[in-house]
């Protein structure tokens, strides 16, 4: 049985990130001392969450809503996550104080296959909101120089909907980040172009020396699936691409259906998928 009682954390700050998305911090809440031992084992299935995986963010007298880390849980419970606002939860979520109380659940979901990833030449490709899930493996990748060459590309509509620019900003120090402005307004010097990620991509991989060994998407479906088809016609072996895969979702922990696809639950298979792997799944257009 899953235990779907949330843990209580604490809404510590936040700051605007973009076109009505925030960057938020919480911290797990401190169990109190003789507390029960399915409470501190909660705590360590969060102490242990992998990058790529999401929770559940629970408002009481709201609903619930699934997000990716940006930043795992550290040692004190801190942990991240960017929210575009959108409906009911992430509403509620805006309207929220510093120091207010909340909920979560998780750690849930397959994250990113960190064994497949690190010591390769890898091409991170991340649309819009869809660069969160990508932040804690970049960071991680940056921070220990573990690939043999990498880039990543975000696209976004605008100038002004543009996310984690501080992120991006620190990766550009170490490898190349290419930003790609659908509406063509560039801000000059800042390493940007007319398009979106897919338009991006014949450069960016003329920029490989023996071409992306590993590629991980995240943003929207048909951006991604434009990308993935686009990366294997050049040579980039299928199995080589992997994707994080947004759908409606309520128990993520494969109970309730919503997710369901043929055989999987992206909730708990997903919602990171190999492409190879993916494709038999959701249908495309030609
Ligand atoms: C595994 C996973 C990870 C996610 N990570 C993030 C994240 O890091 N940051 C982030 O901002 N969002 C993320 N999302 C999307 C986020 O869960 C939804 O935006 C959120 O559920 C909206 O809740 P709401 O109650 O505010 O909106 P609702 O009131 O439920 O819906 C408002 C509108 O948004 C549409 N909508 C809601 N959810 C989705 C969805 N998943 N796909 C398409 N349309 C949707 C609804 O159809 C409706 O039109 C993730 C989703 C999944 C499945």
């Amino acid at each position: 049985m899953h235990n779907l009682t949330p843990a209580a954390i604490r809404l510590i700050d936040f700051y605007d990130d973009g076109e009505h998305a925030r960057h938020f911090r919480f911290q797990l809440m401190n169990p109190d001392p003789g507390v029960s031992s399915s409470v501190t084992a909660v705590r360590n299935d969060w102490m242990q969450a992998k990058t790529g995986q999401f929770f559940m963010l629970c408002l009481p007298a709201v609903g619930e809503a699934p997000f990716t880390f940006t930043e795992l849980p550290d040692q004190q419970g801190y942990f991240r996550a960017l929210v575009r606002k959108m409906g009911q939860v992430t509403s509620a979520l805006f309207q929220l104080k510093a120091g207010q109380i909340l909920g979560a659940r998780g750690p849930y979901g397959e994250g990113w296959p960190m064994d497949q990833v690190i010591n390769k030449s890898i091409l991170v490709v991340g649309g819009g909101c869809g660069l969160a899930p990508l932040v804690g493996v970049v960071n991680q990748l940056v921070a220990q120089k573990n690939y043999t060459q990498m880039m990543v590309v975000y696209g976004a509509r605008s100038r002004q909907a543009r996310m984690l620019t501080p992120e991006r900003r620190q990766w550009q120090q170490a490898i190349p980040v290419l930003n790609a402005i659908e509406d063509g307004d560039l801000e000059p010097g800042q390493h940007e172009f007319s398009g979106t990620p897919v338009d991006l991509l014949p450069m960016v991989l003329s920029q490989f020396h023996q071409g992306p060994e590993v590629v991980l998407l995240a943003g929207p479906q048909a951006m991604m699936f434009a990308a993935a088809k686009h990366l294997v016609t050049s040579g980039v072996p299928e199995q080589g691409i992997y994707l994080s895969i947004e759908r409606r979702m309520h128990c993520g922990v494969r109970t309730c259906g919503h997710c369901y696809l043929k055989d999987k639950y992206i909730c708990s298979d997903g919602p990171t998928f190999r492409w190879d792997v993916l494709q038999a799944y959701i249908p495309q257009s030609p």
